[in-house]
């Protein structure tokens, strides 16, 4: 079972795939828990230049470094783990590059699709979790944090209203795949809604 994690920074991404986890391991199940890009070792290093080499980077090399990270990572980690059985709790998957190179650096949708695609051989999830936060909720949420401060403070608001949209237009045109949830509700309320989902996937 393929399970991924999406959403603006600051929507609690990491905090509900630690609830999933600890309910799965209550479960008995075998779980990954890995993210992208950074979840290989090859992943960290390609993490470190795309977040915090010191230049621009251009938008298709950005969409590449992306692609490099999720082949490798996909092929050395995710498949091998799916195969044996293991449920993948995955931080940020193709819809992240759909949504921040495809709309946020305007490459388009179709094209990071395919790029996607032919690095993954076409890996899908099967439950996508959107944890949807407005622009003003996030910004509240990231002001509270510090490390995350600048980064914010980098990007333009818009680039974070394309982000957000194309999110929301993702799961609106796969239902079946997205569970969309108000990233605003409580941890707890949140955690029992993706419980309910999963555990009808399981
Ligand atoms: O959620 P995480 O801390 O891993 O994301 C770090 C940042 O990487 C995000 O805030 C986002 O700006 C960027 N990112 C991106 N494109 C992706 C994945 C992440 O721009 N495909």
């Amino acid at each position: 079972l393929f399970i991924t994690l999406e959403g603006g920074d600051g929507s609690g991404k990491s905090t509900q795939a630690a609830e999933l986890e600890r309910w799965l391991l209550e479960q008995g199940r075998e779980v990954v828990r890995t993210r992208e890009p950074g979840g290989t070792d090859f992943g960290v290093e390609v993490r470190e230049i795309v977040l915090h080499h010191r230049g621009d980077i251009t938008p298709r090399a950005e969409a590449l470094l992306y692609a490099a990270d999720r082949a490798h990572h996909i092929m050395t980690k995710v498949r091998p783990a799916l195969e044996r059985g293991a449920v993948v709790l995955q931080d940020r998957y193709i819809d992240s590059s759909l949504a921040y190179q495809g709309a946020g650096r305007d490459l388009g949708i179709g094209e990071v699709r395919q790029l996607s695609t032919w690095a993954t051989g076409g890996l899908l999830p099967d439950l996508t979790v959107l944890l949807d936060l407005d622009e003003d909720a996030a910004r509240l949420r990231l002001d509270a944090s510090r490390t995350r401060y600048d980064r914010l403070e980098a990007e333009k608001s818009a680039f974070h209203r394309r982000v957000r949209e194309v999110y929301l237009e993702l799961a609106a045109a796969e239902p079946d795949r997205f569970l969309k949830l108000d990233a605003t509700a409580s941890v707890s309320s949140l955690a029992d809604s993706i419980r309910a989902r999963v555990s009808t996937l399981l």
